[in-house]
């Protein structure tokens, strides 16, 4: 019998290449998207998956919502990956943040812990988690040290996961995965905001944009290598959790520079601090500026990730470079655009 798969979350960028990878796996799959606002399918349709889903509303702030989609559907398998999942906004809605990609992880635990304890469980953690990092390289065992309320939350939910592992015998496991990116990446992202403006540069149909700290340093990977670590996580005799990251990591301006690189816009840097701004050649005109206001109140500067394990035990490792991932990005965003 085919296995059946939940993931929240599904309308964002993991939630669709996991659809898309479990379908290929045969699984049903019921997909959930938050109740409030209007949910956008536009990466299930990309995708060409959108038919092939069961798509339920379920509010991860809500006991009773969850419970009544796990007696609706006999899950095997349920991916965690719903969560609000801005950084940035998170200093402004803490509590909401909080509620949801804290909380909301608590909540389905304890479904499951009293509707049926053979289902799996997966929860999205996050690099973030790390912060203000305590270790040039982040591993299984560095401690965290989170510097947001989206890291908190998140650092709540990873130990939650681990404590009903541990308490309930219950599968549940946690992909730390690192910034992982994609042409279905959401635009308030760094990497997906920088393609959209540069492409829009490119075709002549935007000036110049704004950036804040383009000196932070992001280990970038492919997202839709990350859900397969996800998959394969969960087939393990045991649940244990795994950093999923390149082990390389890149300013923001690094990745600036290999975008404008990849489109052949002739570019350079002048200034310093926020008047450091990247000037196009041909019109002598600045293309990016430094805008203090994007600034977060608390940073953090430096992430990069040691996948051995994931390597070994999974026999997952990243395929795609920093790159063939921006030349993946600007293609897509091209066609799209
Ligand atoms: P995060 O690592 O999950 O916070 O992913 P983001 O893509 O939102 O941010 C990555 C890094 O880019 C952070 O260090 C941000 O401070 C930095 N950054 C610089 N300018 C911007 C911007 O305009 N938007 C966003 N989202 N991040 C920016």
């Amino acid at each position: 019998m085919a296995k059946i798969a939940l993931i929240t979350g599904i309308s964002g960028q993991d939630g669709a290449y996991l659809a898309k990878f479990l379908l290929k796996k045969k699984y049903k799959i019921i997909g959930t998207v938050k109740k409030s606002s209007k949910s956008s399918y536009w990466r299930l349709e990309r995708l060409g998956i959108k038919k092939k889903l069961t798509i339920e509303k379920m509010d991860l702030g809500n006991l009773k919502d969850i419970d009544k989609i796990f007696k609706k559907y006999d899950f095997n398998e349920v991916y965690n990956l719903a969560a609000q999942s801005f950084v940035n906004k998170s200093f402004n809605i803490p509590i909401a943040t909080s509620n949801i990609t804290g909380l909301g992880t608590l909540r389905i635990l304890e479904i499951i812990k009293k509707n049926n304890r053979k289902i799996k469980f997966y929860q999205a953690s996050s690099s973030e988690m790390f912060g203000r990092v305590l270790n040039s390289e982040q591993s299984e065992t560095t401690p965290f040290n989170p510097q947001s309320p989206y890291a908190i939350s998140k650092v709540f939910s990873h130990l939650i996961t681990k404590n009903y592992r541990n308490s309930y015998k219950i599968f549940a496991t946690s992909g730390i995965l690192f910034n992982h990116e994609s042409p279905l990446r959401g635009k308030e992202y760094v990497t997906r905001k920088i393609i959209i403006g540069l492409v829009k540069i490119y075709k002549k149909k935007l000036k110049s944009f704004q950036l804040g700290n383009i000196y932070a340093k992001r280990d970038l990977g492919y997202a839709k290598e990350y859900v397969v670590a996800m998959w394969k996580m969960m087939q393990k005799k045991k649940p244990k959790d795994y950093i999923i990251s390149t082990g390389k990591t890149y300013s923001i301006k690094d990745f600036i520079n290999l975008a404008t690189a990849y489109l052949k816009l002739k570019t350079k840097w002048v200034g310093k601090g926020f008047n450091e701004k990247l000037i196009l050649k041909k019109t002598n005109r600045p293309i990016i500026t430094i805008n203090s206001n994007l600034f977060r109140p608390s940073e953090v500067s430096a992430l990069k990730g040691n996948s051995s394990k994931a390597k070994k035990d999974l026999k997952w490792s990243p395929k795609t470079n920093l790159k063939k991932l921006v030349k993946i990005m600007i293609d897509e965003e091209l066609l799209h655009s």
